[in-house]
């Protein structure tokens, strides 16, 4: 793919000059508003508009959508990384794209029917309303392009509420979407935001009367958050996901697979993989094929020093009282988040080239490295004596997110047992784990993969009500 980064780099430039110059106060159809009422007021009348048009105009829209998205990818791409200093352009500029081409829009829609003596009943999937969606900082602009096409393809409008530190990005994600919705001929603000999204704003958005469903992606707080709103809520949480190599893989590919999806984007993405286990056996060589596909291996008294680079650590007192020891916990230096291997490994004093994707140590399996969701391009190998072991700890360091799982293995056997024991919402055998996406692998795209709440990789259809509809003694003609 051919980026003219400085041409990118000048348009990005200008757009956030246009938007901290607007102070991203609401020009009448940009869908950005001053309060959170005026936003979800906003959506509502909207929602009510978009009723009205008919499913083949509702996909012409999101054919405008698509358009408008796909021809943004790369400066929405460049805007992130300049804006959160997370990621890798070249990567967001492909998960932008992937957004705007590979989300179902209204074919997603199912009717069912039961047609019979007493006539014909129809399930039909229908809208819940006005939407409120919560974002990530990590995927700023696919999250967007995204939940919009979805959402709107069921029906509703959205009130979105971008994290703080991305938000001229989303919020330029959303101007630009609205634009297209427009000059395709729909209504005016089927999106919305308030120009300077917080914790306080979303908390609004989340108790505002005229919210009808809740649909968040990101950490822990924020899915316990919608799930405790007493509104129908779906939940995409983090993840931790750990890949598994068994000495039946092809371990040239696997050490290949795994520094691509680790690297892919610097390591945010949730289905990322974040520690990996190895039969013993085969570890040596796995490790020796990683170095080949840029990994960086670290050791000893190099792994302490990244840890005090990468990890923050904070000592507790335990419940019970100060007469016991304060116990130390880590956490992941944010600093650090989505950052470049070779920027990470500079930091304790190590220069490597370009091309160096993955730093890459062996660590034990209960190393902060392997527990934490580190969502940087640095990855722990752990060796174990056997499959058996390798599941076991595979399913403890997954925190029971339920998230994505990675197996490298030609055992069919192997790979069922572990996506039984394991239970995520994305199982990925002997490939990348962006394959769970639809990066060379079947299947649609989105980034919001709700595991707590269980609608797993959503799509149109999760964002619609269930309604039956009976006619009796009529329409049947069998
Ligand atoms: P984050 O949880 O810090 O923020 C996500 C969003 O929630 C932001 O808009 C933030 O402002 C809001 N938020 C945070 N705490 C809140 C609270 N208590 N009440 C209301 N709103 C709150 O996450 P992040 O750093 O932006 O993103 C990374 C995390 O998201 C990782 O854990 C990653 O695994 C997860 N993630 C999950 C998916 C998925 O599809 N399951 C996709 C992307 C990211």
């Amino acid at each position: 793919m051919n980026i003219d980064q400085n041409l990118i780099s000048r348009i990005t430039a200008e757009v956030m000059a246009r938007v901290q110059q607007q102070g991203n106060h609401g020009s009448g159809n940009s869908g950005i508003f001053n309060t959170i009422d005026e936003a979800v007021s906003a959506a509502h009348t909207a929602q009510k508009q978009l009723r009205k048009l008919t499913i083949e105009k509702r996909e012409g829209l999101i054919s405008a959508m698509r358009e408008a998205a796909y021809a943004s990818a790369a400066m929405l791409a460049e805007m992130a990384v300049q804006e959160s200093g997370m990621g890798r352009v070249s990567d967001k500029v492909l998960k932008n794209q992937l957004a705007a081409r590979n989300t179902p829009g209204t074919e997603d829609l199912r009717t069912e029917a039961w047609s019979g003596d007493t006539g014909l009943t129809l399930i039909e999937m229908g809208p819940f309303g006005v939407i409120g969606a919560i974002t990530p900082t990590t995927n700023p602009s696919e999250t967007v392009i995204s939940n919009c096409i979805g959402m709107i393809a069921a029906g509703n409008s959205v009130v979105f509420s971008p994290h703080p530190t991305a938000k001229n990005t989303s919020l330029t994600a959303i101007r630009l979407l609205n634009e297209a919705i427009i000059k395709a001929g729909g209504p005016a603000n089927l999106l919305t935001a308030v120009a300077e999204p917080s914790l306080a704003a979303t908390n609004a958005m989340m108790v505002h009367p005229q919210i009808n469903m809740l649909v968040a992606t990101g950490g822990p707080a924020v899915v316990k958050a919608v799930m405790s709103s007493g509104k129908k809520a779906i939940g995409a949480g983090a993840g931790n996901p750990p890949v598994i190599v068994d000495e039946s893989a092809n371990i040239e590919r696997a050490a290949r697979d795994i520094m691509a999806g680790c690297s892919f984007d610097n390591n945010l993405p949730c289905i990322a993989e974040k520690e990996a286990i190895v039969v013993s056996a085969v570890a040596d060589r796995l490790i020796t094929f990683m170095q080949k596909y840029g990994g960086y291996l670290i050791s000893g008294q190099d792994i302490e020093r990244l840890e005090r680079v990468i990890l923050t650590e904070k000592e507790e007192l335990a419940a019970s009282g100060c007469t016991e020891k304060p116990k130390k916990t880590f956490g992941v230096n944010k600093n650090f988040v989505g950052k470049d291997a070779k920027y990470i490994i500079k930091q304790i004093g190590i220069d490597v080239p370009d091309d160096i994707r993955v730093i890459i140590c062996e660590t034990a399996a209960d190393h902060p490295f392997v527990l934490e969701e580190l969502m940087m391009p640095v990855l722990p190998v752990i060796r174990v004596r056997n499959v058996e072991e390798a599941i076991q700890l595979a399913v403890s360091v997954e925190h029971g997110n339920r998230h994505t799982a990675v197996m490298h293995s030609q055992s069919v056997d192997n790979l069922t047992r572990f996506a039984k024991a394991v239970e995520t919402t994305i199982f990925v055998k002997n490939a990348p784990s962006y394959a769970g996406i639809g990066v060379g692998g079947e299947g649609f795209t989105t980034f919001t993969i709700a595991g707590p709440t269980g609608e797993g990789l959503t799509s149109a259809r999760s964002f619609t009500r269930q309604r039956r509809c009976v006619l009796v003694d009529a329409l049947s003609i069998v």
